[in-house]
C-alpha cells in the first residue's frame, strides 16, 4: 500500500485514476482547486477510509506531514474553453504550480508524474507524432497559455531530474474521453453527445475535416499506472489511441449512435486549432507493454450511457 497524491484528482481523468489507485489498494490523497472537477466525480469515494480530499491550489505551496510516495500532477484545466477562460491562471498552474508539486516530490522523494499533452507538438508538421518531434507551437497565440506552459512544465520536470534527482516520469496524453466529462467541457466528445441527445444543432468548428485521435479513459489510467510502475524510463511517452477520425466522422458516429434528430452546423475554426494529430505509439509499447484496447464505438457508447443518465 502507498500513498498517492493525485492533483487534480475530481477531474475527469483524474477522478477515474483516484478511483482505480483506491482499487489496488493504495491510499489517495486528492488535490482539487474544484475549476473544472466536481465533487460529483470523487462522491463515490467518499466512504473508503483510505481516501481523503484537500481543496488547495498548486499555485501556492502544499505542505503535509504524511509521507507521500507518489504523484500525479493532472492539476490544469484541460478543455480550450476552461483553460483561455483565464490564461494567466493556466500558465501560473504549468510552472508556479509545477514548480510547488515538484518541491514536494523533492521533499517526500516521492516518484512524480506529469500530465503532459499532444498540445505540446502544436499544429505538428510530422504525422503521426512520435516523441522526438520537437512541436509546430505558436507562442503569441490564445492556446498558447496551454501548449506552452505545458511545455514549460516538461522542462521543469526534466530540470529537476537533472538538477535535484527527482524521479519524474512524463507522459503526453492524446483527446482521451468517457464519463465523468464534464457536460459544460467544452470539448468535442462532450459537446456533440450533450447536442446529439438534446436534439440541438452539433456544432462543428471549420470544416470538419482536421482530425483527432481518441482514446477511452480506461485505457489511459492503464497507461499511467504502467508509466508510474516502469523502472528506468522517465519518458516523454505518448498515450493515446492511434485511430484517426475526422471531426465531421465523429459528429456522423454520435448522430447514429444516440439516434439523434441534431442537425450539423459549421462555426468558425479557432485560432491555431491543429489540423491533424494522431499518436505514434511505438514507444508505449516498447517501454510499457501498453497499448489501447477500446475502439471509438464501444468507448463512445459507454460515454453516451453516462451522459443519458445525468442529462
Ligand atoms: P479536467 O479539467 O476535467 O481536470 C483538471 C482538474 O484539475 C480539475 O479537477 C480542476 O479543478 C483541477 N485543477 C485545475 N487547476 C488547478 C489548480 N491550479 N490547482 C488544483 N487543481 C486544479 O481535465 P482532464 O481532462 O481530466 O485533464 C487532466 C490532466 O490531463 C490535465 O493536466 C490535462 O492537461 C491533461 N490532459 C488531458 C487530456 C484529455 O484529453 N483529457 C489530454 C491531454 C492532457
Ligand atoms: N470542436 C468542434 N466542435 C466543438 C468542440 C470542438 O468542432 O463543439 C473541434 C475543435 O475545434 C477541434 C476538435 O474538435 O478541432 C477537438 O477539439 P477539443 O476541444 O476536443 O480538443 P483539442 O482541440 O484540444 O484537441
Amino acid at each position: 500500500m502507498k500513498t498517492m497524491l493525485v492533483t487534480g484528482g475530481a477531474g475527469f481523468i483524474g477522478s477515474h485514476l483516484c478511483g482505480k489507485l483506491l482499487e489496488l489498494g493504495h491510499k489517495v490523497i486528492c488535490l482539487d482547486n474544484f475549476f473544472t472537477g466536481s465533487k460529483k466525480n470523487i462522491q463515490p469515494f467518499s466512504a473508503n477510509k483510505n481516501f481523503s480530499l484537500v481543496e488547495h491550489d498548486i499555485i501556492k505551496p502544499y505542505f503535509t506531514q504524511e509521507k507521500i510516495d507518489q504523484i500525479y500532477n493532472l492539476a490544469c484545466p484541460a478543455s480550450p474553453l476552461h483553460y483561455q477562460f483565464d490564461a494567466i491562471q493556466t500558465v501560473k498552474a504549468n510552472t508556479i504550480g509545477v514548480i510547488n508539486i515538484l518541491g514536494l516530490a523533492k521533499k517526500h522523494q516521492a516518484r512524480i508524474l506529469q500530465a503532459s499533452t499532444s498540445e505540446i507538438y502544436g499544429d505538428p508538421q510530422a504525422h503521426p507524432q512520435t516523441e522526438s518531434y520537437w512541436g509546430n507551437v505558436n507562442c503569441i497565440g490564445t492556446r498558447s497559455c496551454y501548449d506552452e506552459g505545458k511545455r514549460c512544465a516538461e522542462t521543469l520536470f526534466f530540470d529537476y531530474q537533472r538538477q535535484n534527482l527527482v524521479d519524474i516520469k512524463v507522459v503526453r496524453i492524446f483527446n482521451t474521453y468517457g464519463p465523468n466529462m464534464a457536460v459544460n467541457d467544452g470539448r468535442v466528445v462532450s459537446n456533440f453527445i450533450v447536442q446529439a441527445l438534446k436534439g440541438i444543432d452539433i456544432t462543428i468548428n471549420g470544416d470538419g475535416r482536421q482530425t483527432r485521435s481518441f482514446c477511452y479513459v480506461d485505457d489511459l489510467v492503464e497507461g499511467l499506472l504502467a508509466m508510474m510502475a516502469k523502472e528506468k524510463f522517465s519518458g516523454p511517452v505518448n498515450l493515446g489511441n492511434a485511430g484517426e477520425f475526422t471531426i465531421a466522422e465523429l459528429a456522423e458516429m454520435i448522430i447514429k449512435l444516440t439516434d439523434s434528430q441534431s442537425r450539423t452546423i459549421y462555426n468558425k475554426l479557432p485560432a491555431d486549432d491543429p489540423v491533424k494529430r494522431k499518436p505514434d505509439l511505438a514507444l508505449a509499447k516498447e517501454k510499457l507493454g501498453w497499448q489501447p484496447k477500446i475502439e471509438l464505438a464501444e468507448g463512445l457508447k459507454k460515454t453516451i450511457a453516462y451522459f443519458k443518465k445525468i442529462i
